[in-house]
């Protein structure tokens, strides 16, 4: 991804009440220390707090695939997170007019970290989806542990889920997919779904919501890739 400095990003960021400040303070505790749990659904014999699924996506960019999932999703709760603050920023603004606009969500925040934290900040079992969309290719070999889907990855997410827990992927870069299959395959994952053209699958593209890398690239005819993956525990 080309990047531009934004003069104040940091400082931007750092004030941003959709930003967790300090994540680390709350592993384990997401659900009942950042979001609100009460389960809209519940009667007074039903007691029992319910715990909304935490959702994460991993290099969210400017952060539009995550907005719309939270928004069609009240039910779930979601964390974008992205290691850039100029990129960040664009999310926080984004989310800013729309709220300006009346779509207020209490179920999305956001973290600036690097996903190699991942397990500083959740505990084991903590996460139920992570989504990778249109992760940086690193097409390098000697960058490949860089990769969100390389094996040093695929440890990190495995500690994070949860028993159900999976993960899904989409991409326009066959090698990248071809390389994600691989490493999915080979590192005890299950792949539960895949396709090589998302847009013209029935099932897989039933709800999916556009990235701004998707809508770039399938724009320019490019065949969108997408695997869903669980670890086979
Ligand atoms: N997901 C968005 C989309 O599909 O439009 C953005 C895709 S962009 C190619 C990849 C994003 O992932 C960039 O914003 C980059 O900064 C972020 N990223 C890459 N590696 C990361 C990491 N290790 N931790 C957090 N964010 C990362």
């Amino acid at each position: 991804m080309r990047l531009r400095h934004i003069t104040g990003s940091e400082e931007f960021v750092s004030d941003s009440p959709f930003v967790i400040q300090n994540p680390e303070a709350l592993k384990g505790h997401f659900s009942e220390k950042l979001f609100s749990n009460e389960n809209p659904h519940a009667t007074q014999t039903i007691l029992v707090k319910n715990k909304r699924p935490l959702c994460l996506e991993i290099g969210m960019g400017k952060g539009k695939f995550i907005f719309e999932m939270a928004k069609r999703n009240p039910e779930r709760n979601f964390i974008g997170i992205e290691r850039y603050d100029s990129v960040l920023f664009k999310a926080i603004k984004r989310r800013e007019k729309e709220e300006e606009a009346g779509t207020v969500l209490k179920n999305l925040y956001y973290m600036s970290m690097d996903a190699r934290f991942l397990s500083e900040v959740f505990s084991a079992g903590e996460v139920d989806t992570i989504y990778l969309n249109f992760s940086d290719p690193w097409p390098k070999k000697r960058q490949a542990n860089r990769r969100l889907t390389s094996p040093v990855f695929l440890k990190l997410y495995e500690q994070v889920l949860s028993g159900d827990g999976h993960i899904e992927f989409k991409t326009d870069n066959r090698d990248l997919f071809d390389y994600s299959l691989e490493s999915f395959q080979e590192n005890g994952w299950d792949i539960l779904a895949k396709s090589f053209d998302l847009h013209h699958d029935e099932t897989l593209s039933e709800g999916n919501i556009m990235t701004e890398y998707e809508e770039k690239f399938s724009a320019k005819g490019n065949p969108i890739c997408k695997c869903i993956a669980k670890k086979n525990k």
